[in-house]
């Protein structure tokens, strides 16, 4: 099954894909982790895309579908969840593409809806794990033992350096300018699935959850009405 986790920036997409991957065995492809490797690796895609990151703007679609070209077919075969890409109509159309290409189809795009206002605090409190990479938010998701790691127990914690106050203004700009047109482009292929990040953690999992067996459902029984099935819009 392949799904597209979309939504604005801090609305919990990593969040709740690292939980797929450790519960369900999904495999996770985050472009903005495929991009802070190449940075940290000082490739040359790293060293064009750094200064476009820390502006907030989104990196030129040829890169980044480059990039993903390579790790989907690394991935065949797998369960796939999608963070942070497509974020552009080109984007989209170039992963349909692909897919098509492969004879796969996408099963689904969860949106995560998160209003402005809350992101930002989303974004400032947000740090993950120096080892492995668990994310975690100072206010609403704090390690369970101050300074240790709930999942492997390191003490090195990083924060991003584009989680600043002055970067997410243009982030958000970027998503409603460049990445909300995708909500009408999957809509109209009935694939949109909205769920409420407004809400915590665990329940904006059992949201998602419930989209995902309805997926799965749909899949397994091919004489069933998928759209009625799994309702999508919705929100389940
Ligand atoms: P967030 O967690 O805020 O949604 P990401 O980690 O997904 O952010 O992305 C961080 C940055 O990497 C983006 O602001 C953008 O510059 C770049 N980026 C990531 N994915 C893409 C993409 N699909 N297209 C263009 N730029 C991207
Ligand atoms: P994205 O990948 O969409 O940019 P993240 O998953 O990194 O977003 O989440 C941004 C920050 O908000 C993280 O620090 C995370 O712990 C926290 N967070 C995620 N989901 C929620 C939620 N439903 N309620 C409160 N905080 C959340
Ligand atoms: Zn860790």
């Amino acid at each position: 099954m392949i799904l597209i986790l979309l939504g604005p920036p801090g609305a919990g997409k990593g969040t709740q894909a690292e939980r797929l991957v450790a519960r369900s065995g999904f495999r996770q492809i985050s472009t903005g982790d495929m991009l802070r490797a190449e940075v940290a690796r000082g490739t040359p895609i790293g060293r064009e895309a750094k200064a476009i990151m820390d502006r907030g703007e989104l990196v030129p679609d040829a890169m980044i579908v480059r990039l993903l070209g390579d790790r989907i077919a690394a991935e065949s075969g797998h369960n796939v969840i999608l963070d942070g890409f497509p974020r552009t109509v080109p984007q989209a159309e170039a992963l349909d593409g692909m897919l098509s290409a492969r004879g796969l189809r996408l099963a689904g795009v969860i949106v995560i809806e998160v209003d402005d206002a809350k992101l930002t605090e989303r974004i400032v409190g947000r740090f993950t794990c120096a080892t492995c990479g668990a994310g975690y938010h100072e206010r609403f998701r704090p390690t369970r033992i101050p300074g240790v790691c709930d999942r492997c127990g390191g003490t090195e914690f990083i924060r991003r350096a584009d989680d600043t106050a002055q970067t997410v203004t243009a982030r958000l700009a970027a998503y409603h300018r460049q990445t909300a047109p995708l909500l009408p482009y999957y809509r109209r292929q009935g694939k949109l699935y909205p769920v409420d990040g407004m809400a915590d953690i665990d329940a904006v999992a059992a949201a998602i959850d419930r989209v995902i067996e309805g997926l799965e459902s749909a899949a397994g029984s091919p004489k069933c009405d998928r759209a009625r099935l799994t309702h999508p819009e919705a929100g389940l």
